[in-house]
């Protein structure tokens, strides 16, 4: 039943030009042009994979990158995400996905023959959990494990905890940061030199949550944020003027790694494989078109 809804809902009339009338249409969002640009979903995806994954990666990776963006594109269609001038998408990652206009980018032609390649094998493939698309979250680099779904008010049972092997080839997998003691203690309004910093509470994998320096709040969000950090997987080690962080991975942690898909490319996996590896209990679909 919910199949049917998406289906109703993509090929709705306003969305299908004629002339290839199976292949859904979308209005693209250009946030820093402020316009609207229209083009079919599978060019759409197109560049979407070539502005979200470095197009050397392995093609299994890439094809996996391109049923994530699918999924992730659908979703955000079906729900309605609220997108400026009525628009189905945008290319503000901050609320949607990366987005990189080939016709005007020159990525090489190689690396535009793999993603389109990519892109043509898994044509309309999307992922569902419970008959549904699922939220197909990715990052960078993971730094060892990805993490389960946590806050907010939805527990999604395809977003689990699962250890990462595959991505120590990514420049972010373990960095140490350092920073003066003071430029810490400012970030919650202090001037002090002598540094008491706690991890307060975490996600289930052991990301920063909370934290509190000199016995004041602090989101992990917002720490990462203003000290430019990779990812919320941290630790302190605490000097008498400087203070070392310690990260793993670049991101979020939910969902495939994209290092770490790569990684599991080059040992010989599928993209199948590497999906159902970062996303539990999943199904692949393909759309009829
Ligand atoms: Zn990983």
């Amino acid at each position: 039943m919910l199949l049917v809804f998406i289906l109703s809902y993509l090929w709705r009339n306003s969305h299908v030009k004629p002339e290839k009338a199976t292949e859904p249409y979308v209005k693209l969002y250009l946030h820093q042009k402020g316009e609207v640009m229209d083009l079919y979903l599978e060019d759409y995806i197109i560049g979407t994979v070539a502005a979200e994954m470095p197009a050397s990666f392995a093609l299994e990776a890439l094809k996996a990158q391109a049923v994530c963006a699918r999924t992730y594109a659908i979703k955000k269609i079906i729900d309605q995400h609220p997108y400026p001038r009525q628009a189905d998408l945008s290319d503000d990652i901050n609320c949607c996905q990366a987005f990189c206009d080939i016709s005007t980018h020159n990525i090489g032609p190689d690396n535009l023959k793999r993603i389109k390649t990519a892109v043509k094998e898994t044509r309309g493939e999307i992922m569902l959990y419970d008959s549904r698309p699922i939220d197909a979250l990715y990052h960078s680099c993971c730094g060892g494990k990805t993490d389960n779904s946590w806050g907010g008010s939805v527990h999604l049972n395809y977003l689990k905890e699962v250890k990462c092997k595959y991505c120590t080839q990514s420049p972010h997998y373990y960095e140490k940061h350092h920073f003066p003691n003071s430029r810490l203690a400012a970030l919650v309004g202090g001037k002090d030199k002598t540094l008491n910093i706690r991890i307060l509470s975490t996600s289930p994998a052991g990301r920063a949550n909370q934290i509190s320096i000199n016995g004041k709040k602090i989101w992990a969000s917002d720490l990462r944020r203003k000290l430019n950090l990779p990812s919320q997987w941290l630790s302190f080690k605490v000097g008498p003027q400087q203070t070392e962080i310690t990260t793993r991975g670049y991101g979020h942690g939910l969902g495939m790694c994209q290092y770490g898909a790569n990684g599991m490319a080059k040992r010989g996996k599928s993209y199948e494989d590497i999906l159902h590896h970062y996303y539990q209990d999943i199904q692949i679909y393909k759309l009829p078109y």
